[in-house]
This record gives structure tokens, sequence and C-alpha cells, in this order.
């Protein structure tokens, strides 16, 4: 892994130098940028994490590639994604649509949930995307690029289309037992869709973006050797920290610069402590009620996972049970130990407790299937009076802590892990 970046020598580097240097958003360890050929990757010669990549001709192919995307998903808006019949009664669901069941079943929260992550992140970013690259391929410069392109930083981990889909296929199996469902056009554009932005991701290089909007690492205005330097969360630049100066802006893209995220421990200790209360009511209460000619039934998380287990369908049950159960557990865990071990000033094992850190905020976002498998049943099973399905309070619950465990995520820092080893190096 340390084969594509030298790790750099001084701690604070000299003046001018800056341009040359990154430091590392997961551990904060400065090193000298190499430069790549196209393709290859920079990783942190300590803790792993990507630092920077140098993908082939990044403004044409992201460019190209996010039109695609957006074309695919405007139009996968349009069409139904799911069609049922039941008995020679039909219906079919649009996501917007299911977003406006929601709403009418009273569960506007729920509903909004689901509206941010489908389908209003993922059209700002692309419209973003495209305000930001196609000015820059035509050498034109509308106001307000860089605060564009900071947003969709900030955004992306919010877009959930690819969660959405295993919803889908998860409410597929769960139809197909009483009903006849017809797979819609837009469950396929919504499938090239998720390929499409993955290649989009791939291929957008934020440094030459960032260089090419004529931001590149500025001079710093003031040599100030004995204050270090800071680095940007939103786009990862380097700069100078001038003591004295209580609030600092990031020089290319705007951001309020900070040594460490400001009061992380306690912004993660409060998160958690709700989402671990709120994770009782949302495995306890049902999450959707079923009604038919046959009779009622209300189903928590677990009794769904149970159902698609009896019924046949154990890998999905298996995935459901991760997804939902598993993974949540599990965060709170994870970010309750690394809060502990910070705030104790544990030396225990940094790398792996980074990468536990890493791992827990890759994963949080697959609880959401079962937010979406809900949003499906309830807007395809409208059949009255053969059957309906009614979203239930525990799905609210479930949807906060998800929220709840992902701000927990963000707002903790990784660097904290290292500064108790680097205090324990500086005061032997
Ligand atoms: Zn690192
Ligand atoms: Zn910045």
């Amino acid at each position: 892994m340390c084969s594509s970046v030298v790790p750099a020598a001084p701690a604070v580097p000299a003046f001018g130098d800056l341009e040359n240097l990154c430091a590392c958003h997961e551990c904060d360890l400065l090193q000298r940028k190499v430069p790549l050929a196209p393709g290859q990757s920079a990783r942190c010669c300590r803790c792993g994490a990507q630092l920077y990549h140098a993908p082939k001709d990044t403004l044409n192919r992201t460019l190209a590639f996010s039109l695609a995307a957006f074309i695919l998903f405007s139009v996968a808006n349009l069409f139904p994604i799911l069609g049922l019949s039941i008995q020679g009664k039909h219906t079919e669901a649009t996501l917007l649509g299911a977003v406006l069941e929601l709403q009418k079943q009273g569960m506007g929260m729920m509903a909004g949930l689901v509206l941010f992550t489908t389908i209003v992140v993922p059209a700002m970013e692309l419209l973003g995307l495209l305000y930001v690259l196609l000015p820059l391929k035509l050498n034109k410069k509308p106001p307000g690029q860089a605060a564009v392109f900071r947003l969709i930083q900030v955004l992306r981990p919010w877009g959930m289309i690819e969660v959405l889909m295993l919803g889908i296929l998860v409410s597929l199996v769960k139809l197909a037992h009483m009903a006849t469902v017809q797979p819609g056009w837009s469950l396929w554009l919504f499938g090239g869709f998720i390929f499409v932005m993955a290649a989009t991701a791939a291929s957008l290089d934020s440094e030459e973006i960032w260089a090419r909007l004529g931001r590149r690492c500025p001079v710093a205005t003031q040599q100030n050797s004995g204050a270090g330097y800071l680095t940007c969360h939103a786009c990862g630049m380097l700069s100078y920290a001038p003591a004295g100066k209580h609030e600092q802006h990031c020089p290319r893209c705007g951001s309020v610069l900070h040594v460490r995220k400001p009061n992380s421990v306690g912004r993660c200790w409060s998160l958690l402590i709700a989402a671990m209360i709120l994770y009782v009511p949302a495995n306890v209460l049902p999450v959707m009620s079923t009604s038919s000619i046959v009779g009622a039934q209300v189903d928590t998380i677990m009794s769904g996972v149970i159902y698609l287990w009896v019924s046949g369908s154990w890998p999905l049950a298996l995935l459901v049970f991760f997804a939902s159960v598993m993974v949540p557990l599990l965060k709170l865990m994870a970010l309750t130990l690394l809060l502990v071990t910070v705030q104790t000033g544990s030396r225990w094992r940094p790398l792996d407790r980074t990468r536990l850190y890493r791992l827990t905020e890759k994963v949080g976002r697959w609880s959401m299937v079962d937010i979406f498998v809900v949003t499906m049943l309830v807007a395809l099973v409208d059949v009255r009076p053969l059957a309906a399905v009614q979203a239930g309070p525990g799905a609210i619950a479930f949807g906060a802590v998800v929220v709840l465990t992902m701000v927990a995520a963000m707002s903790f820092d990784p660097r904290l892990i290292w500064d108790s080893v680097q205090e324990n190096v500086h005061s032997r």
C-alpha cells in the first residue's frame, strides 16, 4: 500500500510547499503527494485511506456519464417501478407515487426521508455536477460553481438508489407469494442508473475539477511555522492555520476549517444515545400492518425476516436480517467502542479502529432497505377490500435510528484515534 505514496517527513510544511503535501482525512498524517499515472490511486501509508486518485480524461468522461445518468434518472421517475395484480385488480407504483402514498397515510416523516434519499439527493447531485462540468467544458464561468461542487460532496452519502433497488427486490419476493408482480420499465432504468452513477463517481477527479475552477492551492498569505496546518473536511485542501485566529475558511471551497471536527465526541455521544433509545421501539413496534379479507396481520422487522425465511427465500432473509438487525446494532457498538477508546486516550490498535470506523460509515446506509420495502408495499398493496398495507410506527423509529447513526458516524472525527498515539510518541 505504501508503494504509491511516499510519507512526508516534516510535520510543519515549509513555506510555499503546501501544494505538494496532503494530510490524510482519517489519521491526519502529513504526506508528500506523488504524481500518479491515469487510473492509479494513492493511499495513506499509515491507515490505508484513499488520499486521491487520477482517473483518465476526467472532465469529458464525468460529463458524459452524468448526462447519461441524468437522462436515465428523469425517465425512470416517469414510469412505474412495479405493477401488481390480485384477482383482476391491478395497481402500479412510481417512486414519487409511493412517497405520496406514505404522505397520505400520515407518515410524513418517512415520506420525507424516502423523497430526500431517492429523489432529491440524486437529482441535486446530478444537476450540480452538470452545473459545474458543462460550463467548464464550454469555458464559461457561472456564479457559485465552487459552492455547488462542495455541496455535491456533502450530499453524496445520502443518495440511496442502490439501497432502494435492494428494497424493491425484497418487496418483489414478498409480493410474489400473494399476487402476480410485473417489474416496470423504471426498474431496469434505475438498475442502469446505478451502474452509470458508479462510473460517474469513478471518473471524477475532484482535485482536477478544483484546479479547473481556478481554485488550485493558493499561495499562503502568511507564513506561520508554529501554528501548523488545517485540512478542509469538504475538499481536502491543506492550508496554514494562523495562530490566534478563531474561525478560518477554506480558501478553495469556503468551508469553515477546524483542527478537529468541533465537539465531535459530545455530538457523537448524544446522537448515539438517541439512536440506542429508538432502537427499542424500532424493533418492538410494527413496521407495517397488512389487512386482507382473510384477516389483519402486523409485522415487526424480525417477523418480516422470519416470513422471508419460512417462505424459502433464505438468502434474502439473511440479507435483510444483516442489514436491518445486525448492522444498526453493530454500528451502535462500534461507535461506542470508538468513543470510549478516544475518550480514555487509548493506544489500542489504532489501525483496526480506523478500519472499523471506515466500515461503520460505509455499511450504515444499507439499513434503509426495510424502509424502502415498507414504502413499496404500502404503494402497491392498495387493492381494497382485497388487501391493503399500512406503514406502522416502528418504521418511523427505525428510519430515525438509521439517520441518527449515519449522522453520528459523520460527526465522529477518526483523527482523534491517532491523536493519542501521536501524543504518546511525543511524550516518550
Ligand atoms: Zn491515514
Ligand atoms: Zn475546502
